[in-house]
């Protein structure tokens, strides 16, 4: 075991590599520890649930060691979602099940119990005695549903790399904001043509701009947190 203070002086891929020495996840997937195997390609590795909520109970991981969503290449988790379709669609074909249930714990306080990142497929049948989303209906109020609405829009256009002109708020109608964007592309442009970039700076803006990505996520989940503490509902 590692100090306290040999912790602290280690790089993040130092971490990164501790980590992975303690994770039974990892030690699955490159066969140091047995695991019933039902898909492997060079992303991820699907294996039955050694304690199953229902026969043919599966945990696909993703191969690498994330600990959350966020951290994961969009290549990685785009194809780790189709190869989930394709196993919810074996357990329809080959174990019979009614419908599969996808879950993904993300984070300590969803449920999550590992430091791996992983999706289960869950084989359902009609009576099979699973409670697996027991949901509360919280009353939230309107403007509050409003603020939540507002906030994740715009954090997801930043994210994705949406350009918005300014916040979504209730007063603002969709029009005047196309036009203002509008406008500011044609300024954009006869700034463009003054300036006359040169490819040089082209690439240093673009590269700045994935670093800023590559950051964000952290922040994303967090902010969300704060939401919800804040918007937690008063009876
Ligand atoms: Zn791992």
């Amino acid at each position: 075991m590692a100090t306290e203070e040999e912790l602290a002086n280690m790089s993040p891929e130092q971490l990164q590599e501790l980590q992975k020495q303690n994770c039974i996840f990892c030690h699955i997937i490159s066969g140091k520890v047995a695991s019933k195997k039902i898909y492997e390609d060079d992303k991820v590795l699907a294996i039955l649930d050694i304690n199953p909520a229902n026969p043919g109970h599966i945990l696909l991981l993703i191969k690498k060691h994330y600990q959350i969503m966020p951290q994961i290449p969009d290549d990685e988790i785009s194809h780790m979602f189709m190869v989930a379709k394709a196993i919810s669609h074996a357990c329809l074909k080959a174990l019979k099940a009614q419908g599969t249930n996808i879950f993904i714990a993300n984070g300590m306080v969803a449920g999550q119990k590992a430091p791996h990142f992983m999706l289960h497929v869950i084989p359902r049948a009609n009576v099979d005695g699973i409670k697996i989303f027991d949901l509360p209906e919280k009353d939230i109020p309107d403007d509050v549903l409003e603020q939540i609405r507002a906030g994740l829009t715009n954090k997801i256009n930043e994210l994705s790399g949406i350009k918005t002109e300014e916040p979504v708020v209730l007063d603002k109608k969709p029009e005047k904001i196309g036009s203002k964007a509008e406008k500011e592309i044609d300024e954009d442009k006869k700034l463009q043509k003054k300036e006359e970039p040169t490819k040089e700076k082209n690439q240093k803006k673009t590269k700045k701009k994935k670093d800023n990505k590559r950051k964000k996520p952290e922040i994303y989940l967090d902010e969300i947190s704060n939401l919800m503490i804040e918007n937690e509902p008063k009876k």
